[in-house]
């Protein structure tokens, strides 16, 4: 369904959140401003709810589909290690249901006290023969905490159809992460950090992953702390350079960067 481009020219605005009627049914919201976090958790659970309704009624469109369908194929690292790319998102919601989202705050709105609030919805607005149209768009990140993870952006004319398409999205990337202990003072052999020292880059943005010894945490910002996290990365140390204020950058980043680990083990 591909909608019809008449752009005349793209005018940023400033960006708010929009949140449907029905995303915010039984949700407190103080003087019509919702907080990024119960945005987060409502739209969860919307999704949550589609992705149970899309399941059930799942028909494969691809071998790969079928072969999970059929359950000829039970784990997703048999198609993860080929390099086989995944085509329809449910084939991971078969394969793995109790995958976690996250979503990156793309997207702000001024603060009180000029402050720049984060939040994951951004809104941008286009200039149509029509008049002024508004798009919606959001990064999310999909994992289930060990080894496996993916990102993807949406776009939509609301909020929660962006973050629906960023998550299918997100599911279509999933890469399979070499966790591992490399770091020389820890030397335990386990899985809570990374195996050697790695660097992702995306636009401006490099980051440099290190291994960490067990107890140091994830010594990264925030943005960066998802990702590792959806990964089941529990150590690390992390440098970034570039403008890390574009955290759709960051983030794809620190994807790029678990991506090569794999990558290099592989001596490619
Ligand atoms: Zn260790």
């Amino acid at each position: 369904m591909a909608r019809k481009k008449t752009t005349v020219e793209e005018v940023p605005i400033v960006e708010e959140i929009v949140v449907e009627k029905e995303a915010v049914e039984a949700v407190p919201i103080v003087e019509g401003v919702i907080k990024p976090e119960v945005l987060v958790e409502v739209v969860e659970r919307v999704i949550k709810r589609e992705v149970e309704q899309r399941l059930a009624a799942w028909r494969p469109k691809t071998q790969l589909g079928k072969n999970v369908f059929e359950k000829k194929i039970t784990n997703i690292n048999e198609i993860l290690e080929k390099g086989i790319k995944i085509k329809e998102p449910e084939i991971v919601d078969f394969l793995l249901p109790d995958m976690e989202n996250e979503l990156s705050l793309i997207g702000g709105r001024p603060g009180k006290g000029g402050g720049n609030q984060k939040t994951p919805i951004r809104i941008s607005a286009k200039m149509h023969r029509s008049g002024r149209r508004m798009t919606s768009s959001a990064f999310a990140i999909v994992g289930n905490n060990n080894g496996i993870v993916g990102v993807g952006k949406g776009r939509g004319r609301e909020g929660r159809l962006a973050v629906e398409k960023a998550i299918q999205k997100a599911k279509l990337n999933l890469i399979k992460v070499e966790k591992g202990c490399g770091s020389w003072e820890c030397g335990c052999g386990g899985d809570h950090s990374i195996p050697f020292k790695i660097i992702g880059k995306a636009g401006s943005v490099t980051i440099r992953l290190l291994p960490a010894p067990r107890g140091v945490g994830l010594a990264v910002d925030n943005e960066t702390k998802k990702i590792l996290r959806l990964a089941g990365i529990k150590d690390i140390w992390g440098k970034t350079m570039g403008n890390t204020g574009t955290r759709y950058n960051l983030v794809k980043a620190v994807y790029n960067a678990l991506k090569n680990l794999h990558k290099y083990k592989l001596g490619e």
